[in-house]
């Protein structure tokens, strides 16, 4: 496309005419004759000049496009919009070649006008433009396009409605193609610094391609090509980007990677370490009062301070637009509030030009200390800075643990209960036994666990003889990874330890003579067994007050997910998350062991077992998560 030239030519041929008119003057018919040829001939120059002016605009609003550097999917839809509504194609779809290991090649459709044709295609197929696959067909018109890197047209609807939805019968494709308008369809295909972008497919109701309109896509697409590689580019660096714009602090991503990195070191060194959470008080007011340039001072000036205090070790970052966090490697609890609080002086100490002091409220919680996992050990710290922000704001509030219960001393209490109030039939000798081990704890309390399962364990022997030492330990780990994975909360994980120390207590107060049992049990002998979850829950555990949260989980963990389990015929989720997590868990153990009736089955038959009954003893997600967690862990 030359303008110019364009323009060179026209003046030459008005000073040629005019020229004529001068020289041969009087023959007037003649003149009137060239004037119509010649106003003819400005007439469809000009349109051409228009066209060119069109793709001057056109190209020059992708250049403006590529220079804001948006993220590609806008850049695709103003894209599409250009071509459809600027450059009236009836139809224009963005296509990105996409290579899978599964699905092998195929186009998304990255961006489409709106086409009523085409959503009523969609609703056939019951499928959606956001997830559609439209197959790469080796000897098709995009194939062809895209491998010889040629813009190529066809007056060929009917092919391409083919090509995109296989799917369709022949009669619904006829069906559609008449009610299109289109009389012509383009793609130009797309290559971006990465390779095969994918193609533009456009359609319109030109009978084909000009050569203009030919020069024009081509011109086109080359600066879409350069836009999708500038997007690129940007998406990456955005990406690699770890600090934040006005403070030079590190942003949310690197530290939300960081803080993952600590607490691996964390549990792996059992060191602990601590965030502290900050947030400016009233900026709110300092926007308003004096602008929000003065607010951003206020932000760069807490970020100074975090800068100065922090040691190098340290990770200060700008979480949002006025909270900060900063990360303190293997400092606990003591450390952290010392250093926030130097913090906080250091903030109110700040003269800041116009709007005279700020102030800051701050939150602390050390991980290990409060809590071992990320997720709530951020929570804690908002908590406690909200916490802060309650109580006067410009104040250091360390994290409290809430609800949080000492799971291992609650149990300590209530085996000693029921020891001492002789709520279970054990022998003195093992009475005796237990209570022993469980009064050194108080004296050397590290093996806390390993006393606590042992004394699950021997309880279990007493009514069940094949009851293996060490199942208690591999219980309740298993129940605790599943209920990480589910992410229950640490007080719910805290609560399904004790549950699977007791659940089963009821069944010592079963006759011996049916729990061991070789022949099949009597209807009436099955359902004394089936009151087991309420032996515990009601005879045993009800006086003891500290256990009262535990006692729903213990008496519903017979309860099967389709209802049909004991003793109230509960189903789904009117089962807690817990019960189902000890049923899933016992049932697990139980098969694993020889039984008087049985031998035990080896793991791949009892998960086997566990995934035929899914849907029916247990919720099928539970069962997926479960398998997860047994394999990935290699459980035995
Ligand atoms: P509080 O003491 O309870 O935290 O009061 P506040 O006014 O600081 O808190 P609030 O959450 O009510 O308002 C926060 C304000 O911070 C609103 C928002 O416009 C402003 N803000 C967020 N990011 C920025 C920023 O980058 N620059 C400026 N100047 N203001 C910001
Ligand atoms: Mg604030």
């Amino acid at each position: 496309m030359n303008i110019f030239s364009g323009l060179k030519d026209i003046l030459g041929q008005i000073n040629k005419i005019d020229g004529s008119i001068y020289t041969q003057g009087r023959d007037f018919a003649d003149v009137y004759a060239k004037n119509i040829a010649l106003e003819e001939e400005i007439a469809a120059r000009t349109k051409e000049l228009e066209q060119a002016n069109q793709t001057i605009l056109t190209l020059n609003s992708v250049w403006d496009m590529m220079n804001a550097a948006q993220p590609l999917s806008s850049m695709l839809d103003k894209i599409v919009s250009i071509l459809h509504e600027d450059m009236n194609y009836n139809f224009v779809s963005i296509l990105k070649l996409e290579i899978s290991e599964k699905d092998g090649s195929y186009f998304n459709i990255k961006s489409s006008s709106q086409d009523k044709i085409l959503n009523a295609i969609f609703t056939i197929l019951n499928e959606s433009p956001e997830t559609y696959k439209i197959p790469f067909l080796e000897n098709s018109i995009a194939a062809k396009a895209i491998n010889e890197r040629k813009i190529l047209s066809t007056p060929d609807i009917e092919g391409i409605l083919r090509m995109c939805f296989p799917q369709l019968k022949e009669e619904q494709i006829k069906e559609k193609r008449n009610l299109m308008t289109s009389k012509s369809c383009a793609i130009i295909p797309l290559h971006s610094n990465k390779g095969n972008f994918g193609c533009v497919l456009v359609s319109s109701e030109r009978d084909g391609v000009t050569d203009t309109e030919m020069n024009f896509l081509s011109l086109f697409a080359n600066q879409i090509e350069l836009a999708i590689t500038v997007a690129d580019l940007f998406e990456e660096v955005k990406k690699q980007a770890i600090t934040d714009p006005l403070t030079g602090l590190f942003n949310r991503r690197y530290f939300e990677e960081n803080i993952i990195k600590e607490a691996e070191r964390a549990l792996r060194l059992k060191q602990p370490f601590s965030i502290i959470s900050m947030d400016l008080d009233f900026l709110k007011k300092i926007n308003d009062t004096y602008g929000h340039q003065y607010g951003d001072i206020a932000i760069k000036t807490i970020a100074n301070v975090l800068k100065k205090e922090a040691r190098s070790i340290d990770i200060p970052a700008r979480i949002g637009g006025e909270e900060f966090n900063l990360l303190l490697p293997g400092v606990d609890s003591k450390g952290a509030g010392i250093a926030a609080e130097r913090i906080r002086k250091s903030i109110e100490n700040q003269v800041i030009e116009t709007i005279g002091g700020i102030t800051a409220s701050i939150g602390v919680a050390t991980f290990l200390e409060h809590s071992d996992r990320i997720d709530e050990l951020i929570e804690l710290a908002d908590q406690a800075m909200y916490k802060a922000k309650i109580n006067g704001r410009n104040q250091v509030q360390i994290a409290q643990l809430s609800n949080h219960i000492d799971w291992q001393k609650i149990a300590i209490e209530t085996f000693m209960d029921i020891l001492s109030k002789k709520r279970i039939p054990v022998s003195d000798n093992v009475a005796q036994k237990i209570k022993q081990k469980l009064n050194k704890i108080e004296t050397e309390d590290k093996n806390v666990n390993d006393i606590l399962y042992s004394v699950v364990d021997i309880i279990s022997q007493t009514y069940n003889r094949m009851y293996k030492t060490g199942t208690t330990k591999s219980k309740l780990l298993l129940a605790v990874l599943l209920a990480k994975s589910l992410d229950l909360s640490k007080e719910e994980i805290d609560k399904l330890k004790l549950a699977i120390l007791l659940y089963d207590i009821g069944n010592i107060k079963i006759p011996n003579e049916i729990l061991n049992k070789k022949e099949p049990l009597t209807e009436e002998e099955k359902s004394i067994i089936k009151q087991h979850p309420i032996i515990a829950a009601r005879e045993i555990l009800k006086p003891i007050t500290s256990i009262q949260d535990i006692i729903p989980i213990i008496e519903n963990h017979h309860e099967n997910w389709d209802g049909k389990g004991y003793p109230s015929n509960k189903s789904g989720i009117e089962i807690p998350i817990t019960s189902q997590i000890v049923l899933l868990v016992d049932s697990f153990y139980a098969m694993m062991q020889d039984r008087p009736y049985r031998n035990a089955y080896n793991i791949d038959e009892v998960l086997k077992i566990i995934k035929d009954e899914a849907g029916q003893r247990w919720n099928e997600k539970l069962v997926d998560e479960f398998i997860h967690v047994v394999k990935t862990e290699q459980l035995q």
